[in-house]
């Protein structure tokens, strides 16, 4: 079946048919790099890389395009505290979401640009604007005038003056004609780091950029837009605007937008102070993968609460999935072929496929995963599965796995290479981890505790060769498992055992 979503715009499941045959132009609203990205914001940046990741799998030729809002209100305030210019102030902000990108397992999409490397495009869309009668001046600023556009509200069904409580607004727009109008150009302020342009010395409005970068990269029609659904309004209705009104064409065919993670009933963010960074929670013991993995277990258009427990959950779901695959790799199964299981492998690869097909309904794509996990696990304790099988299932694994990404451990790699892990004894990590969904801590230091030294691996090895030379199988096992939870894994060799971190 036909790869179906649900598009904002016209409030229906619609099937998804791009363009260009084969092709997929996306924009994605990247964060404003005025702080670290908390994991609210990652739930909408890992869900457009599951999307981005299937459209693959899927067979289309993705060109993603996102943005990194380097010019604001908070931006200026805060480099001007710091002492440092905006650009260099952002730098240091877009340096460490691309380590939590990584950290994260996010694609890199083709296209990532600054907007303060298009202030030239943005003045031209302006001039265009102001020309076609659009856009009009005050006290230096120039606004875009919302009555002028006659489609203004298609997206969001907001016609009317005001603003939709909780909706991310500017905070300082000076005189406009209409409450509606809203800020394309905005005059320097005294003493404010600003761009010298024919419209003036000033800055962009946050809107101007994502049309101007977005139909730079992608042209003026393209397929895919996404963002967190508190963009809806008034970000992409005045994107749709002001882009539609200088073009004349339609600006994006497909809107899709992710709802929020919660925390207690309420949208995390930065203004309520109920956040937590990626950084938080390494240096409370978790590692990203599990992370991403709980970020990605709920269906996108439905909210998402946070706590602990649910992340303790996803840890303990990625290590099933995991030791699955370790049981698949390395056990020895009976000759032969066991045509049920074969049949159901192809089954839950059809199941997985059809789920993200269905408006990327991630949750139900898991359970098909799932669901084939334990039937494995038990052919293989009942002895019931045979060789021919090991190479199907693997399989499925592997396709399930472009998508979702959590297969491979890279944490420990990736946070050794990150400066993110520190030394530590088991007990420490697990004293780091908060029994209440939000504490208020942030530590921008954090490191994950490494539970294990060579010392203490080497001594469980030698327990478990102690184990199997009294016949203890079960004991020995236990021990191979404890390791394989703590990253590390065995292989035993004529030699003896060898083991490596994942
Ligand atoms: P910002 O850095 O505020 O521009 O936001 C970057 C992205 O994160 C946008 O797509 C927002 O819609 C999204 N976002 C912000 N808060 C949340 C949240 N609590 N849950 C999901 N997405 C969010
Ligand atoms: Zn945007």
């Amino acid at each position: 079946m036909a790869l179906r979503f649900y598009n904002t715009l016209s409030g229906r499941v619609e099937e998804f048919v791009p363009l260009e045959p084969g092709q997929v132009g996306m924009y994605t609203c990247g964060p404003t790099v005025y702080d670290y990205a908390h994991i609210g914001n990652y739930r909408t940046f890992v869900f457009q890389d599951v999307l981005r990741r299937f459209l693959k799998y899927r067979g289309y030729r993705v060109r993603q395009v996102m943005n990194l809002t380097d010019v604001d209100d908070k931006i200026i305030r805060e480099a001007r505290a710091a002492g440092l210019s905006i650009r260099d102030y952002a730098a240091r902000f877009i340096r460490a979401f691309e380590v939590d990108r990584e950290l994260l397992s996010l694609e890199t999409p083709e296209v990532v640009v600054r907007a303060t490397d298009h202030i030239p495009d943005m003045v031209q869309l302006i001039q265009t604007l102001v020309e076609k009668g659009y856009a009009y001046r005050s006290e230096g600023s120039i606004y875009f005038r919302v009555e002028a556009f006659k489609d203004y509200g298609k997206l969001s069904g907001m016609k009317l003056a005001g603003n939709r409580p909780g909706a991310r607004v500017d905070s300082d727009e000076y005189e406009k004609d209409d409450v509606r109008d809203f800020a394309l150009w905005k005059a320097a302020k005294e003493g404010e780091e600003a761009w010298e342009t024919p419209l003036g010395r000033g800055r962009p409005g946050w809107h101007i950029e994502c049309s101007v970068m977005a139909m730079k990269y992608l042209g003026p029609t393209f397929d895919i837009h996404s963002g967190g659904s508190d963009l809806i309004f008034p970000h992409h209705e005045n994107e749709i605007a002001q882009s539609e009104a200088a073009t004349g064409k339609p600006f994006v065919r497909y809107w899709l937008h992710a709802e929020h993670l919660m925390v207690n009933g309420e949208k995390m963010s930065k203004s309520k102070g109920n956040f937590y960074t990626l950084r938080d929670l390494i240096g409370r013991g978790h590692k990203p993968t599990p992370i991403r993995y709980l970020l990605a277990s709920v269906h996108f258009r439905k909210p998402l609460n946070f706590t602990f427990e649910a992340l303790r959950q996803a840890e303990q779901s990625v290590e099933r999935l995991r030791n699955f695959r370790y049981r698949l790799e390395h056990e020895a199964f009976a000759a032969g072929s066991n045509a049920a299981l074969e049949a159901r492998a192809a089954a839950a690869a059809q199941a997985f496929e059809a789920a993200l097909d269905d408006n990327l309904n991630t949750a139900e794509a898991l359970a098909a995963i799932f669901e084939l996990v334990r039937e494995g696990n038990t052919a293989m304790d009942g002895g019931d599965f045979r060789e021919a099988q090991r190479a199907s299932f693997q399989d499925v694994l592997r396709r399930w796995d472009r998508i979702f990404a959590v297969l491979e451990d890279r944490d420990y790699e990736r946070l050794r290479r990150f400066g993110l892990l520190r030394e530590a004894k088991p007990d420490a990590a697990a004293a780091g981890r908060a029994p209440a969904a939000f504490d208020g801590d942030h530590d921008a230091g954090a490191a994950l505790a490494e539970v294990l030294t060579d010392a203490e691996i080497e001594q469980r090895i030698a327990e478990r060769n102690a184990a199997r030379q009294r016949r203890d199988f079960a004991r020995a096992d236990q021990i191979r498992q404890e390791l394989l939870r703590a990253g590390v894994i065995l292989e035993d060799t004529k030699a003896g055992t060898r083991w490596k971190r994942k």
